[in-house]
């Protein structure tokens, strides 16, 4: 059984201002050391329900935090300028059996959640089909796409409640609890990991036993990302189907998951240069 993780940093128990997820910051190692922990708590947990193959797709930044030696030598560690992101390597047809998110995050624009965002500081709001959505929610849309079912998703515990309901069949981590954007009361990294490791050997048990879902909005999806300011509203508009509304919205209508998650990633790259 193949197992996906997609590993984010701002979500990591221990984790609660911004500035030490950004590399060169004084506290980044200590931010890495907690990442590379839930990671390897994820891996065990993996292996323990009968994993034969983990990817760990380091999913933070510019996607090259993990450092290789410290990872478990049983998973693979996929890290980089990767044009899929946060969902790289996991299709079409890469047969994974499930997906496990850790370190993820509350949406753009959450009133409490720590370090909320999406994708990057640009959209202030994300939403698919009326509701906001959150990173975990955007990228289930490729993997539902490609067969891959959610099991997990490990943050803090405004994230649980969008989880929940998201994708109601995924097990529910919960290291820290958000006390506001820049604030989180985190539990002992040495208890938040073993919370991961439980959690995902009870996700790839249920992926095993046929009890997860993919994930699926209905059609048409329709994924709106509002932005800082209507320049980089405007050049995310420049992706080909999508469309501006609002003072500084852009959205993409579509029936193809594939279409939605592109039109919205290339969007936020695009608002990037108009910084
Ligand atoms: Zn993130």
């Amino acid at each position: 059984m193949k197992v996906y993780i997609s590993v984010d940093m701002e979500g990591i128990g221990g984790v609660s201002h911004s500035a030490p997820t950004e590399r060169g910051d004084a506290g980044y190692p200590t931010a890495v050391a907690l990442m590379v922990g839930e990671a390897n708590a994820a891996v065990d947990g993996a292996f323990a329900a009968g994993a034969t193959e983990v990817l760990v797709n380091d999913s933070h930044g510019q996607m090259f935090n993990l450092p290789p030696e410290d990872l478990d030598p049983r998973a693979t560690l996929l890290q980089g300028q990767k044009p899929w992101s946060m969902v790289a390597g996991a299709g079409p047809g890469a047969g994974f059996a499930v997906a496990l998110f850790v370190g993820y995050h509350t949406r753009a624009g959450h009133p409490t959640g720590t370090i909320a965002h999406t994708y990057s500081g640009a959209p202030t709001l994300t939403a698919l089909n009326g509701r906001p959505v959150n990173e975990a929610g955007i990228n289930a849309l490729a993997l539902g796409a490609w067969g891959v079912p959610v099991g997990l998703v490990c943050g803090d515990d405004q994230l649980a409640i969008e989880t929940e309901a998201l994708f109601p069949w995924a097990e529910r981590v919960v290291v820290k609890t958000a006390v506001g954007r820049r604030a989180a009361a985190s539990v002992h990294p040495s208890l938040a990991r073993g919370r991961v490791r439980a959690g995902a050997e009870a996700a790839v048990r249920r992926a095993s036993a046929g009890k997860l879902e993919l994930f699926d909005p209905g059609r048409p999806i329709v994924l709106e990302a509002e932005y800082r300011h209507a320049l980089e509203a405007d050049y995310a508009a420049l992706v080909p189907g999508a469309e501006r509304y609002g003072d500084r919205g852009v959205r993409a209508t579509t029936d193809d998951p594939i279409v939605a998650y592109r039109t919205f990633l290339v969007g936020v790259r695009l608002a990037g240069l108009a910084a």
